[in-house]
């Protein structure tokens, strides 16, 4: 039996449980969570195949935060390998290796001053690096709009054409010219050629060990935790400490609807997606980690401005093929070329315009205990779409056909050492820093005014974060909630300015 007011919880990813386990034992009301699917971790789940496991994008377990460092490794400790060998429940340490895949050569992610580079990429195209970015210093684009301005101005148009624009438009859809410049703040934040060639002298006279890695820019960490089985793991044991500090998580429910009162939320409408059966749940608070497109229009007296802003956000959907190989035709060519062993990388971009593939997974180097068969190679093939497009209405066969080839072409595996696949799709995976984001403000501003609800997370504020950022929206939307006191509009500046909380 529940009690008559819960704080109901709308969506099971990191901000959602976090917001949970946050308020387990430190409130008189039940702690209710809903999520629609059959389980639970949203993007940051893990996906299971024949016992072979797919983390949707790879997840590195990396955060500026100490808060959220330190959160993650009460939930799962860090362990050895070796000792990883007898436990389950633990988080190993990862280096991390992603390079980029262009002119059919591998370019070291961040680019490295090598000789190997400059030969790969040819005396004349890095001269006209070179000028580009001399050009670019001397005649920064001011002001600085789109997503092209803010590339051009931090690595001149020559490394932007070679190394940022065709991947960018693959993952968003558009030109870069039309994507605000807040999205490569957001992401890059303050990352520049600067910056890149700082950090790679500095890499060759120090080699930091610790994961913190607090005077490394986020793009170029180099070491990462990362749970035993993948991503879902550890929210799977979030979700199980929930439920054994008396939460209660309930999977296939969807959120269909809210009750509004006073201009405060009521009541939560689920749907079981099972069986069809409708709930509702009154509360005191609710925590939304829904995306904004579908909770606005569950709300009452919303100004007609606020709808039209909602119809307009863009999301980007996320199609992955699991593909089991043999083998891989490419060997490392940096350092085991002689021994023949499997490439180190995590991930690779491919900057290859003549195939639509973004990017390659390789799960045996995120944590080997991700492949069921040592013998195999496990990959995650990662292909943005926007649902409804030529690429989302692909069949699952196409899709896989389509991904061998690729791979094929790309000279990354022989057709025959392909032995089994699967396809996973995932909607609004991407939210978009184009179509009406640049108004977000009248949907935050009309959010604010409803005291009992708290928007979090990634769709859920239509913000571009990661795990960390998700989980300090949740942390301080709890705070909020257990102190009347404090201004949920707070919870809006995490993760926009940067190190929210972190600057040290
Ligand atoms: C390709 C890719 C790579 C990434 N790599 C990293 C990384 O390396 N490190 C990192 O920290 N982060 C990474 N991220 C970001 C990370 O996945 C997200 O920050 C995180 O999952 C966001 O958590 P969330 O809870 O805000 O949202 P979500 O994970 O989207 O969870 C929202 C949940 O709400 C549920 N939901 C939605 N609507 C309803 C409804 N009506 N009723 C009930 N439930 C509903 C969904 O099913 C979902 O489970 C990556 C993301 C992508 C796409």
């Amino acid at each position: 039996m529940l009690p008559t007011a819960a704080i109901v919880i709308m969506g099971g990813g990191p901000a959602g449980l976090t917001a949970a386990l946050e308020l387990t034992g430190k409130t008189a009301h039940n702690v209710v969570l809903i999520e629609q699917e059959t389980q639970v971790g949203g993007i940051s789940r893990t996906v299971n195949y024949k016992g072979n496991r797919m983390d949707i994008g790879g997840h590195r377990f990396f955060s500026r935060s100490d808060t959220v460092m330190e959160w993650w490794q009460n939930i799962l400790p860090v362990v050895s390998l070796d000792l990883a060998e007898k436990r389950d429940d633990v988080m190993l340490v990862r280096n991390r290796l992603s390079r980029i895949s262009y002119l059919r050569q591998f370019f070291d992610y961040p680019i490295a001053l090598k000789w190997e580079t400059l030969k790969n990429l040819g005396f004349v195209r890095v001269l006209s690096m070179g000028a580009a970015y001399s050009h670019a210093a001397l005649f920064p684009r001011k002001p600085e709009k789109s997503l092209e301005d803010f590339f051009i101005n931090r690595f001149g148009k020559t490394l932007y054409e070679t190394f940022f624009r065709d991947y960018t438009e693959k993952v968003w859809g558009v030109p870069c010219n039309q994507i605000a410049s807040a999205w490569g703040a957001q992401r890059v934040k303050n990352l520049s050629i600067i910056r890149v060639l700082r950090h790679a002298i500095m890499s060759l006279f120090t080699k930091s060990t610790d994961i913190k890695q607090k005077s490394t820019d986020t793009s170029l960490i180099e070491q990462f935790l990362y749970p035993k089985f993948g991503p879902g793991q550890l929210w799977e044991n979030v979700a199980g400490k929930i439920m054994a500090h008396g939460g209660t998580v309930l999977l296939h429910h969807r959120v269909t609807g809210m009750e509004m009162e006073n201009g405060k939320v009521t009541s939560v409408h689920v749907e079981d997606t099972a069986t069809g059966e409708r709930k509702s749940f009154p509360c005191s608070a609710a925590i939304s980690s829904l995306p904004l497109r579908e909770l606005i229009p569950m709300l009452d007296a919303v100004p007609e401005e606020v709808h039209a802003v909602c119809k307009g956000l863009v999301y980007r959907d996320f199609i992955t093929v699991g593909l089991l190989v043999n083998k891989l035709r490419i060997l490392n060519r940096q350092k085991d070329a002689a021994s023949g062993s499997r490439i180190q990388d995590n991930w690779i971009y491919i900057q290859e315009p003549d195939v639509r593939l973004g990017r390659i997974q390789i799960f045996n180097n995120w944590s080997p205990y991700l492949v069921k068969d040592a013998d195999k190679v496990w990959l995650g093939l990662e292909y943005f779409a926007t649902e409804g497009d030529s690429l989302w209405a692909l069949g699952d066969g196409e899709v896989i056909d389509m991904a061998v080839r690729e791979l094929v072409l790309l000279g990354f595996i022989r057709a025959e050492d392909a032995v089994d696949a699967t396809v996973l799709r995932v909607k609004k995976a991407y939210p978009a820093y184009f179509g009406t984001y640049p108004q977000i403000g009248k949907v935050q501003e009309y959010l604010d005014s409803i005291p009992n609800l708290y928007p979090v997370g990634r769709n859920g504020m239509h913000r571009y974060n990661n795990m960390d950022h998700s989980m300090l929206s949740s942390i301080l939307a709890v705070s909020c909630i257990l102190d009347p006191s404090l201004n949920k509009a707070e919870i809006w500046n995490i993760n926009e300015s940067g190190e929210y909380h972190e600057s040290k």
